[in-house]
């Protein structure tokens, strides 16, 4: 078989579907975007997953029949072997069959995997991870998801939760987590644990110079920070800390060649907390004190997940 002109990546999220079209060098031939709506159900989002790569690989030149597979990344745990989504809690989706179902309306062999780890695959293949053997990806949005590379490749675990860095236990915090648990590091270390950490801090009369609209927008917290509001500081202090802890952490087992830092909360706000994490890290780990982590900021922003997929895919030729 001639060897295809593009591969497709979808990146399922919990709000949007976005589908990237990609060729041999990672370079975005063509894209295209709809809203996930999960709440009409599992068929219809996989109805309009078909119709975006559809679109996406006739503007990208390809016919998806002709393809070796395409590739999803779903935000939850997926058995990737079987391609089946164990828990997606965001879409509110257990046990399905993606690889099959989604399959048969593509007329193409589909491979899936956790979000996250398709980001790293991302990272990995055309991003701030290329010709790394040995290294952990954290993303810090909404949650915090993490990801394990160890001799070039994800490593999903036993049961699918290798990484799972948001749910490692933190002694610092008893807030409730989404997951069931208290105290895991994602209710410090993502958007929602600034959300928390700035509730608690106006309910104890801090002066918070946010507006209290229930959203927290990237660009407004810059805007704070620069008009130097203590509440959103302390937040942001807290989110880096909890970070700092946790990557000192997998550090100490994992002893990466580098971390790499992404989502949508480390891609508004880098120069602020990146430096941060690299001067707590050396306090909680004595690696750290001996040698400086290398930090690295994802290179693929919004198109990482989506582009690890269709990589992934392109592994299959
Ligand atoms: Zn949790």
């Amino acid at each position: 078989m001639a060897k295809p002109k593009a591969f497709l990546g979808i990146d399922l999220g919990g709000t949007k579907i976005h589908v990237v079209a990609i060729d041999q060098d990672g370079r975005v031939r063509a894209s295209g975007r709809a809203a996930t709506e999960p709440k009409r159900g599992y068929r219809k989002v996989l109805a309009t997953i078909a119709e975006v790569a559809t679109s996406v690989a006739d503007e990208g030149e390809v016919r998806i029949k002709d393809l070796p597979a395409v590739g999803i990344g779903v935000p939850g745990i997926v058995e990737p072997r079987k391609g089946r989504i164990v828990m997606a809690a965001n879409l509110g989706w257990s046990d399905r069959d993606i690889a099959t179902d989604l399959g048969e309306l593509l007329g193409s062999p589909v491979v899936v995997g956790n979000d996250v780890n398709m980001g790293a695959l991302g990272e990995m293949a055309f991003g701030a991870a290329r010709g790394l053997r040995t290294a952990f990806a954290a993303y810090v949005g909404t949650g915090l998801g993490g990801a394990l590379i160890v001799r070039g490749k994800v490593v999903n675990g036993a049961h699918g939760f290798a990484g799972e860095l948001g749910h490692m236990p933190a002694p610092f915090t008893q807030r409730q987590c989404g997951c069931g648990h208290r105290g895991c590091l994602e209710t410090s270390a993502s958007k929602t644990g600034m959300m928390q950490r700035i509730a608690e801090g106006v309910a104890r009369g801090e002066k918070c110079l946010l507006p209290r609209d229930g959203t927290l927008k990237t660009s407004a917290i810059r805007k704070a920070l620069d008009a130097g509001c203590p509440t959103t500081m302390a937040a942001v202090d807290e989110l880096a800390g909890a970070l700092a802890y946790g990557l000192a952490s997998i550090g100490t087992i994992l002893d990466p060649q580098a971390f790499i830092l992404g989502g949508g909360v480390v891609e508004g706000l880098h120069e602020r907390i990146v430096p941060m994490v690299a001067e707590q890290m050396p306090r909680h780990a004595a690696l750290y004190a001996r040698h400086a982590p290398d930090l690295r900021v994802a290179a693929l922003g919004d198109d990482g997940v989506a582009t690890g997929a269709a990589f992934a895919a392109m592994q299959r030729a």
